[in-house]
């Protein structure tokens, strides 16, 4: 297929969906620049950790919006890996954003307004030319209200935490089903009843429920999708 009409593609939905997974073939299937929203929040988190803004009791806001300045977030492409890495001040962070330590706390860092205003305003300059796909939570809300194509992804609760855990202990991580499954249920019902940019479908979103879809079929529907919007 010949692909002319570039458009932005939004893909939000809960935690451990698969929204990067199907994010990252949707953007290598067409050449186009694929944005992993929430490593800019898992970052963010990491920052305010490693600078003892926020432990398990405390959590001094305050200090760290004094700070958001001093944050600096790329993404550089990684040839191996097909995709781009989240980097922090310099620092290639993508493996140590992705503990559970860091999943525990990032949806508190995420609910700070200077936090996400920060972080959209770069999403929206990264979209400027499109030809991208974005994953996050508000991506079709708030951060490309206009994009050609919104897609909701759902699963049951249960099977997101399976799918999570076989991927981090797959990583070698010796974690719990159990913890796993509550940082999905805590952070879905933290990132859906925050004050700002809550979690919500767009009244345009598509709702892909992959419960009981691997990878390939919810590729393959969304794909569908894609060509379909691309020819309009
Ligand atoms: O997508 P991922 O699960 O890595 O996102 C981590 C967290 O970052 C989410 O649980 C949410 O709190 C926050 N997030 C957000 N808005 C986005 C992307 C992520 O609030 N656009």
């Amino acid at each position: 297929m010949k692909i002319t009409n570039k458009i932005i593609i939004a893909i939000d939905g809960f935690s451990s969906t698969g929204k990067s997974t199907l994010a990252k073939k949707i953007a290598q299937k067409l050449g186009y620049i694929y944005v992993d929203t929430g490593a800019m929040y898992r970052a963010v988190s990491l920052y305010a950790m490693e600078n003892g803004f926020i432990d398990d009791e405390t959590f001094l806001k305050k200090d760290l919006i004094s700070k958001l300045a001093d944050i600096d977030l790329k993404f550089r492409y990684n040839d191996e890996l097909g995709y781009a890495e989240i980097y922090l001040n310099g620092k290639n962070v993508e493996h140590k954003i992705r503990t559970l330590e860091v999943s525990n706390r990032v949806s508190k860092v995420a609910a700070i307004s200077e936090v996400r205003e920060k972080l959209v305003e770069q999403q929206q300059k990264m979209g400027l030319e499109k030809g991208i796909v974005m994953d996050g939570r508000d991506i079709g809300t708030v951060v490309f209200p206009k994009a050609e194509l919104k897609i909701f992804m759902l699963a049951e609760a249960d099977k997101r935490a399976s799918r999570r855990h076989k991927e981090m202990t797959d990583d070698g991580k010796n974690i719990s089903y159990e913890s796993v499954l509550k940082n999905v249920t805590v952070r879905d019902l933290m990132d859906t009843t925050r004050k700002d940019s809550p979690l919500i479908k767009a009244d345009d979103a598509i709702t892909i429920d992959n419960s009981d879809l691997n990878v390939d079929e919810t590729f393959d529907k969304v794909y569908k999708l894609v060509v379909q919007k691309i020819k309009d």
